[in-house]
């Protein structure tokens, strides 16, 4: 395990969930078989209010979804922080 920088998607919001799934909390703990117990940015202890849209520093534009607070999901877009690597699940 290793974690990474990433920082929030803008512009997201209106983006629904795959078929199936109520939300992307949801979309994220049914892909790695856990429930999302807290905000996984790293040294957050919020809890898991959703699932947000993260992509990974340097990467371009490939999504992922983390289980975040709603403040960290309020981060701006340019403010990297850490997460680790696993708790990333590629959207789609
Ligand atoms: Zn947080």
């Amino acid at each position: 395990m290793s974690f990474i920088d990433v920082r929030n998607k803008k512009g997201t919001s209106d983006k629904v969930p795959p078929s199936g799934y109520s939300s992307w909390l949801a979309f994220w703990e049914k892909k790695k078989g856990n429930k999302a117990t807290k905000c996984e940015v790293m040294s957050c202890k919020g809890s898991a209010d959703l699932g947000g849209h993260v992509i990974k520093a340097g990467e371009g534009g490939k999504e992922y979804i983390l289980p975040m607070c709603a403040s960290c999901n309020n981060k701006s877009e340019s403010e990297n922080f850490k997460a680790w690597d696993t708790d990333l699940v590629p959207v789609q």
